[in-house]
């Protein structure tokens, strides 16, 4: 079957279900293909957060109520160090810019309800003549039949495995790749949340909680040498219970457990040709900051502008546009990542360093003020 269109969405995630829902809110026809089955897709459990940044998206579009409904404003970020509690007013630090919790999968849930056609299980994905003006999707859909969809631009949002920057010849990109050598195990766990979002620096490794709704938690616990994987249950508690500084942490049922590597991936340009990279298709970052999501979101919103606006100008600015934004938030991550870290490594002055860094942040009302911009999401 052939048919036009005139953008094809790559992926039905945060970035690809957005990108869809501003395009056609401003009547622009789009085909969404995604991978997998609708019900997966609703399921899967991963971020918790929208920045400021990320929620006035959905404001300024008018879908605050269709998207943002019941989502609570974030108030105060607790950071734990050794057993011993310090709060952070990150809204009101950010000059008044809560960020809202909506996890992931409610977003998407409620992205698919206000975006109607989304076309699943769709297979062998290919994207051609990109350099032209009239690139063309291939796929086949889940009953085997063949389709072609001609368009104008393609946007690949289809993550970091996805089809779409693979097609791009590797001489015509730079990628960027760093491993920053530290491993989590993140857990899904019917337990009760936290009051505030909670992070722990102890010399034992990191640990996090975050809240997944109103009676389930995710937790974060570094890991060093063996699999964590196979820990069992009772070793999981009590590392949460030493790291957190809490004896009485409530526990609850494991529903799901992975191994999170921290590692961060940009490529440079977002662009070829007609086909425009968003979200994990183009960067990766360590959830330190819960930036991915929120970055994802960020760009769908750039390039909705850009398609709407249709100007060459506009398309070509995507990319630098979205890049200075993924840096910077690579930078924030990074910083981040060290200060709650390094207080559980060896080397004695890297220890100093991430105290001093922690220490800042409750002394110097700039820097705390910086630290909370960077939170909230930067509006470029
Ligand atoms: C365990 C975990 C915890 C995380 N926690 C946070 C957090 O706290 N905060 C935060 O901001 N971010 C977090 N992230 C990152 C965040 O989930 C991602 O950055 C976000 O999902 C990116 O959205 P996306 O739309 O770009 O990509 P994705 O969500 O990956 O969506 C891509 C879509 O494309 C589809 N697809 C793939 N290949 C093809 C193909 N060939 N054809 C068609 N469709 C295809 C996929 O099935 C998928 O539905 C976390 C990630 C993980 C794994």
């Amino acid at each position: 079957m052939r048919e036009t269109t005139r953008v094809a969405i790559i992926g039905a995630g945060p970035a690809g279900l957005t990108l869809a829902l501003l395009l056609r809110r401003n009547g622009i026809d789009c085909v969404v293909l995604e991978r997998r089955a609708r019900s997966y897709v609703e399921q899967r459990q991963r971020a918790g957060v929208l920045d400021h940044h990320a929620t006035r998206i959905f404001d300024q579009a008018g879908l605050a109520d269709e998207i943002l409904t019941g989502a609570p404003a974030e108030t105060l970020l607790e950071l734990r160090y050794d057993g011993s509690p310090h709060f952070l007013d990150v809204p009101s630090l950010a000059g008044g810019r809560p960020s809202r919790s909506l996890p992931q999968q409610l977003l998407v849930r409620r992205l698919l309800a206000a975006v109607g056609d989304v076309r699943f299980e769709a297979r062998e994905v290919a994207l051609h003549d990109l350099t032209s003006s009239r690139p063309r999707v291939t796929y086949t859909d889940a009953d085997g039949g063949s389709h072609e969809i001609a368009c104008s631009y393609i946007a690949g949002c289809d993550g970091f495995h996805g089809v779409s920057r693979r097609s791009i010849p590797s001489a015509a990109v730079t990628t960027y790749e760093f491993d920053h050598g530290i491993g989590w195990l993140t857990l899904l766990a019917d337990a009760p949340p936290p009051r505030y979002p909670l992070m722990a620096i102890s010399s034992h490794g990191y640990a996090a909680q975050f809240a997944r709704g109103p009676a389930a938690s995710r937790f974060y616990l570094q890991f060093f040498a063996d699999d964590p994987l196979a820990w069992p249950s009772s070793y999981v508690w009590d590392q949460l219970r030493l790291r957190l500084g809490d004896p009485s942490l409530p526990t609850g049922t494991i529903t799901d457990r992975e191994v999170v590597e921290m590692r961060s991936f940009v490529t440079e340009p977002m662009a070829y040709g007609r086909l425009h990279l968003a979200g994990d298709a183009a960067h990766i970052i360590t959830p330190m900051g819960a930036k991915g999501m929120n970055l994802a979101l960020s760009d769908a919103a750039t390039l909705a502008a850009a398609l709407i606006d249709g100007s060459p100008g506009a398309l070509e600015a995507y990319s630098s546009s979205c890049l200075a934004r993924t840096w910077d938030a690579q930078e924030f991550s990074r910083w981040f990542t060290e200060m709650v870290h390094d207080a559980g490594i060896a080397d004695p002055f890297r220890r100093k360093l991430a105290r001093a860094r922690f220490e800042r942040l409750f002394r110097s009302p700039p820097a705390a003020a910086a630290f909370a911009d960077l939170m909230s999401g930067t509006d470029y």
